[in-house]
């Protein structure tokens, strides 16, 4: 549907400066949507659920258990969270990506044991230690919009007022970025598609400078997707077997997003239960972008309301985690942000 909306209005634009006429013109659309459905085939056999397990195992059990910035193991120079950010980073650097790193001031969470399990998480004392967090950015620059960006993102950190490997809460986003940046290691997209691994269990959320920057600088994001917590679900959904995604959004233009994601998964035959949610408020990472004045932004989260039993708590380990539905979410995103690069 989307797509023919997209040539639909191509087409309206060539006919009107008389440089095609209609029988050419359907075929160029034909022939545009079936080089796309190729790539879009190809590159999402591309994810590996092998190395999304690879990649979350080290990052949320051995050997980072945390990725915290108020933890260092022992024996170890670095905290957690900068151990994280030097694996990530050199992930990305072995597949090509030229990694920076914008440094943002914050403290952790302080822990408030009188809060239910989920929302121990209380604000820090102004004595409190402040530390340098770093926003990951990677990208891929466009072949021919270089200036129109497509932010696809995650929170890479663990809670950091409790001992959670974090590993639905975010590891399990952060590597499903990981494996996209990966997937689109060799693909010459049209627009720039920028990798942004931030931090959101520490306070303030880096996602916020990250978007404010973006909006000084001028940047034209034209889509931003969050991925938090895919694939996470109820007990009952994950003893049914389930393979969930939900795709939040917050004004119409983020309403669009939602719905190109249930029309890719159903036209690439990916499988999942997909369904698009209206949010009350702008919210998590998306939520900073969105607030920024990019409207068109989504979170990709397996559940709504969130249903994992082990939310920030100790028990969010990655033995929990369903990687073939993490999969089925990347490969749906992918399929997602391929498409809006080739109709732009
Ligand atoms: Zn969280």
């Amino acid at each position: 549907m989307r797509r023919a909306g997209v040539y639909a209005i191509g087409l309206l634009f060539l006919f009107s400066a008389g440089l095609l006429d209609p029988v050419e013109a359907r075929q160029e659309g034909s022939d545009n949507s079936n080089k796309l459905d190729t790539s879009v085939r190809r590159l999402i056999s591309d994810v590996n659920p092998e190395r999304i397990s690879k990649h979350l195992f080290h990052l949320a059990k051995d050997p980072l258990p945390y990725r915290k910035l108020n933890l260092t193991l022992p024996g170890h120079e670095k905290n957690t969270l900068y151990e994280a950010d030097d694996y990530l980073a050199g992930q990305l650097e072995a597949w090509g990506y030229r990694v920076e790193r914008e440094g943002v001031q914050v403290q952790a969470f302080r822990r408030d044991t009188s809060k239910p399990k989920h929302a121990q998480y209380s604000p820090p004392k102004p004595e409190d230690p402040w530390y340098t967090a770093y926003n990951l950015y990677a990208e891929k620059k466009g072949r021919s919009h270089p200036e129109k960006i497509i932010v696809v993102l995650a929170h890479k950190d663990s809670p950091s007022w409790i001992d959670s490997p974090g590993a639905y809460d975010n590891a399990i986003g952060t590597v499903g970025v990981l494996e996209m940046a990966c997937v689109l290691a060799e693909y010459t997209p049209e627009s720039t598609i920028r990798f942004l691994l931030c931090n959101e269990e520490h306070t303030p959320w880096t996602s916020k400078t990250a978007a404010q920057k973006a909006k000084a600088r001028g940047d034209d994001i034209v889509a931003v997707f969050n991925l938090d917590g895919i694939g996470a679900k109820t007990a009952e959904q994950t003893a049914a077997g389930k393979k969930t995604n939900v795709t939040a959004y917050t004004k119409p233009e983020g309403k669009r997003l939602a719905e190109l994601m249930g029309e890719v998964n159903a036209r690439y035959s990916i499988g999942l239960e997909q369904r698009t949610v209206e949010r009350s408020q702008p919210g998590d990472d998306d939520g900073s972008f969105v607030l920024t004045g990019y409207p068109a932004a989504v979170i990709n989260i397996g559940s709504w309301p969130y249903g994992d039993p082990n939310y920030h708590a100790e028990g969010d380990i990655p033995e929990t985690c369903d990687i073939k539905n993490a999969a089925m979410t990347v490969q749906a995103t992918l399929a997602a942000v391929v498409t809006i690069d080739r109709g732009l």
